[in-house]
C-alpha cells in the first residue's frame, strides 16, 4: 500500500519550494519530491569555465526539437531548481501585462486574474525572497501594498554613470529588483558578499534568495514535512473515472515507489510538467492526464531574449552589474505602436564564459582578445514577449521523452528594442568610446536550449475548452490535482518569470489550506 499524505508537491523549484513553505505550517503532511539532489557547494560554483563552457550543472536530459534533433535543455535538477543558477532579477509582472496586448505577430492574452488579484501575494513573496528595489522609479511598475523589504542595490560608479546619462536623456532608468541578501548598511555582517558570480552561477555562500535556501531548507527537521531527493515522478496514476490522483509513481535509485497524497501539485518546470501529465495517460485520460482540451504541452513560451556586450574604450570594473533595468519601451510608445521589452544588466562578462556562450567569438579573438572584450564590455540584456502560440508545444514520444516544438514570434519587437538599445548607448555616449571607431555590438540571440524562463504548457483559466487549470491551478478535470510552476501563465509578459511563480504559489498554498481546513 502506498504510502499517505495530505499534499504531495512534484519539484522544489520557484512553486514547488514555495508552496512547501507555504504549507508547512499548516502542520499538514507534505511530501516533497525532487528529482535532483542538493547542488554541491564547492569552488566550482564560482568557476566561468564548469558553469558556463563545461556546463557543470547542466542536466544531462536529451530533448528533441521540431525535426526530431536532440539537445540539452539548459534544465537544472537540483532542490531548489532553476533557482540555484538564477540571477535573482525578482521582477513583478507589469499591469498592463495581466490584460490582453496587441503585438506585431499577435494578442498576447489577458489573465483570468488582475495585478490587484495578485499584488498581495506579490508583495508578500518579496517579502519571503528578501526582495531588494526601489520603488516609483518605474512609470511601469504597478501599485504595491508594501514597501520593499530592502533598499535597492547601488550602483556602481560605472553603471551610475550610465543612470545619470539615461535620466538625461530623458530616460526612465530604475533600480533593478534583486533577490540577494545583501546588508550594504553593514557590510561586514552582510551574507552576500557582492560578487561577479551572480547571474548563472550558483551561490557558493548561499546569499541568494534561492528556493533552495529560503523556501525548501528552514522546513528540513520538521515532523510535518518530508523531502525525498533523487526522486524522479514518472506517471500519475488515477482513479477509475480519472477524477482523482490516487498514486505518485516515482523512480528512485532505480527501484519503483508509489506515492498517494489527498492532494498532488505538479511543478517540475513547464516542460517537464507537461511530460509528467502526457506520460500519465490511461484509459480515462487517452490524451493524458488534465488534456481533454488537447491544451496540456501547448503555448510554451521562454521569451524573446539577447544578451548584448557593448563594447567602450574605457574599462568597466564592475563586479556586481543587475542593477539597472529600462522599462521606456515596455509598452507601446508614440513612435511604435507595439511593446518591445524591457532591458536590463545580465551578469558582467568575462573571457572564459564568453568562451561558453559564443564559441565563435575564440574562432576570430585569441585569448587577450576574449579578456579585453570581457573587460570593456557592458552587458545587456533584453527580453521581448513571445506569444502563447498552439503549436509551440511540448510533446513526449513512446518512450516518454521530451519534444520541443518552438519558431519565434514578434522578432520584430525584438529588433525594435535592441534598436533602442543601440540609440540608448550612442546616447550615453558610449559611442565616442568604442573600441572599434564604429559602434560595435555583440549579440548572441538565445537559442532553444536555452530554457531558462520556460512558462505556458498548463495555463490556466475560466474555460476548460482552453485552458488546463482554473483560476485555482487545480486542473478542470480533476478533483485533487493542482500544477504550481511556470506552466499556469497564460502569457509570460516581458520581465523574468520567477517571482510571479512564487507569489502564485504562496496564493495557490492559501486555497490548498484553506481546502484542507478542518
Ligand atoms: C541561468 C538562469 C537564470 C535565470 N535568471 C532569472 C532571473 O534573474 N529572474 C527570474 O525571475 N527568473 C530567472 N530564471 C528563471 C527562473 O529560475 C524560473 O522561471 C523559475 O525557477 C521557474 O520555476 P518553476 O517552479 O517553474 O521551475 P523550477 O524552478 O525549475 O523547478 C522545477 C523543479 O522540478 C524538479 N523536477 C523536474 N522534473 C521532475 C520530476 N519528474 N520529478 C521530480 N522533480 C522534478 C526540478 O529538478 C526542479 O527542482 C533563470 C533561470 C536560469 C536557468
Ligand atoms: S552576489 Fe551575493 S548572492 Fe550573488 S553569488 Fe555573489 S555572494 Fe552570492
Amino acid at each position: 500500500m502506498a504510502e499517505h499524505y495530505d499534499v504531495i508537491i512534484i519539484g522544489s523549484g520557484a512553486g514547488g519550494g514555495t508552496l512547501a513553505h507555504a504549507l508547512a505550517s499548516s502542520g499538514k503532511r507534505i511530501l516533497l519530491l525532487e528529482r535532483g539532489d542538493f547542488l554541491p557547494r564547492e569552488m566550482d560554483n564560482w568557476g566561468a569555465k564548469p558553469v558556463f563552457v563545461q556546463g557543470k550543472y547542466i542536466s544531462k536530459d536529451a530533448w528533441f526539437d521540431r525535426d526530431g534533433q536532440e539537445f540539452q535543455p539548459q534544465v537544472h535538477y537540483f532542490v531548489g531548481g532553476a533557482t540555484k543558477l538564477y540571477g535573482a532579477a525578482l521582477y513583478r509582472l507589469r499591469p498592463g501585462d495581466f490584460g490582453e496586448i496587441k503585438h506585431v505577430d499577435g494578442i498576447s492574452p489577458a489573465w483570468p486574474l488582475s495585478y490587484d488579484d495578485f499584488e498581495p501575494w506579490y508583495s508578500a513573496a518579496e517579502q519571503l525572497y528578501q526582495v531588494h528595489g526601489n520603488a516609483g522609479e518605474d512609470p511601469t511598475e504597478g501599485p504595491r501594498s508594501q514597501p520593499y523589504p530592502w533598499p535597492a542595490v547601488s550602483h556602481e560608479p560605472r553603471l551610475q554613470q550610465i543612470s545619470d546619462d539615461l535620466a538625461k536623456g530623458g530616460y526612465h532608468p530604475f533600480h533593478a529588483p534583486c533577490g540577494i541578501m545583501l546588508n550594504e548598511a553593514d557590510r561586514p555582517r552582510s551574507t552576500c558578499i557582492r560578487c561577479a558570480w551572480c547571474d548563472g552561477y550558483p551561490c557558493l555562500v548561499h546569499a541568494k534568495a534561492d528556493a533552495d535556501i529560503i523556501a525548501v531548507r528552514p522546513l528540513l527537521g520538521r515532523p510535518n514535512v518530508t523531502l525525498l531527493t533523487g526522486a524522479e515522478v514518472t506517471r500519475l496514476e488515477t482513479d477509475g473515472p480519472g477524477r482523482t490522483v490516487t498514486g505518485v509513481v516515482v523512480s528512485r535509485d532505480g527501484a519503483r515507489e508509489v506515492y498517494a497524497g489527498d492532494i498532488v501539485v505538479i511543478s517540475a518546470g513547464a516542460a517537464n510538467s507537461a511530460k509528467i501529465l502526457l506520460n500519465s495517460a490511461s484509459d480515462a485520460h487517452p490524451h493524458g492526464l488534465a488534456n481533454g482540451s488537447d491544451q496540456v504541452g501547448r503555448n510554451y513560451m521562454f521569451h524573446n531574449c539577447k544578451a548584448i556586450a557593448a563594447l567602450a574604450k574605457e574599462k568597466n570594473d564592475t563586479v556586481y552589474q543587475k542593477t539597472l533595468g529600462i522599462n521606456d519601451f515596455y509598452f507601446a510608445t508614440k513612435d511604435y505602436e507595439y511593446p518591445a521589452g524591457n532591458i536590463q544588466m545580465v551578469g558582467k562578462s568575462n573571457a572564459e564564459a564568453m568562451r561558453g556562450e559564443q564559441p565563435q567569438l575564440t574562432w576570430f579573438a585569441p585569448e587577450w582578445g576574449l579578456t579585453d572584450t570581457a573587460e570593456h564590455s557592458v552587458d545587456w540584456w533584453l527580453t521581448t514577449e513571445d506569444l502563447p502560440a498552439p503549436e509551440n508545444r511540448v510533446t513526449t514520444d513512446k518512450d516518454g521523452n521530451v519534444h520541443l516544438a518552438y519558431s519565434p514570434t514578434n522578432a520584430e519587437e525584438a529588433d525594435r528594442l535592441y534598436g533602442e538599445l543601440k540609440k540608448i548607448l550612442n546616447h550615453t555616449g558610449m559611442a565616442a568610446h568604442h573600441v572599434f571607431r564604429k559602434n560595435f555590438y555583440m549579440d548572441m540571440a538565445i537559442p532553444l536550449a536555452g530554457c531558462a524562463h520556460q512558462a505556458g504548457t498548463c495555463r490556466f483559466g475560466t474555460d476548460p475548452a482552453t485552458s488546463v487549470l482554473d483560476v485555482d491551478c487545480k486542473a478542470h478535470e480533476l478533483d485533487n490535482l493542482y500544477v504550481v510552476d511556470t506552466s499556469f501563465f497564460p502569457s509570460i509578459g516581458a520581465v523574468n518569470p520567477a517571482l510571479t511563480a512564487m507569489a502564485n504559489a504562496l496564493r495557490v498554498g492559501e486555497h490548498i489550506r484553506q481546502r484542507l481546513a478542518p
